[in-house]
């Protein structure tokens, strides 16, 4: 699978699980398999995933969208609240002596909970959300670097594509 975990936050990663969205879009969640997947390399401790489960997602996954980029119907925001309603509460555990916090019991329900909470963490704080700057990428991150000014999803995707690009566009000028 082509899953990129580079978003910078759950809910953005989440987003990026449909590649190409300057196109048509690609989708990386395509079977309740690959939802059970993806939560677990996030971190859920989710066994399985149902149809329903997997519509859910998805729906809330462009109703994330929509709210991170600026653009919300009422519908998305109604939908990101009810959801996030359901974020499982932090458990607090130790591991070495130090604090861990923990989300747990992992439904896939409280799962998709704890991502909606982190859409309205997100885009009530101070961090820009950016498209990233490759004009065949489409991918989502948000951008907490002290100057706002991170271009790329990830450097070694589409930074240094763009720096090569740039590159033999300016040495072609030269001969
Ligand atoms: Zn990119």
């Amino acid at each position: 699978m082509e899953w990129v975990f580079d978003g910078g936050r759950p809910c953005l990663d989440l987003v990026n699980t449909v590649r190409e969205r300057h196109e048509d879009g690609r989708e990386l969640l395509t079977d309740p398999a690959a939802l059970a997947e993806w939560l677990r390399l996030m971190g859920f401790a989710v066994t399985e995933a149902s149809a329903g489960e997997l519509s859910a997602a998805r729906v809330l996954r462009e109703a994330v969208d929509k709210v991170l980029l600026g653009e919300p119907r009422s519908a998305d925001v109604l939908l990101v609240n009810e959801m996030a309603s359901d974020a499982p509460s932090p458990w607090l555990r130790y591991e070495d002596g130090k604090p861990v916090k923990e989300l747990r019991p992992v439904s896939v329900v409280a799962a998709l909970g704890a991502l909606a909470a982190d859409t309205i963490d997100l885009v009530t704080e101070d961090i820009a959300v950016r498209i990233c700057a490759a004009d065949d990428c489409g991918l989502r991150f948000c951008d907490a670097s002290p100057r706002r000014s991170r271009q790329w999803c990830s450097m070694a995707r589409c930074g240094n594509r763009a720096k090569a690009r740039a590159h033999y566009a300016r040495t072609r000028k030269r001969d």
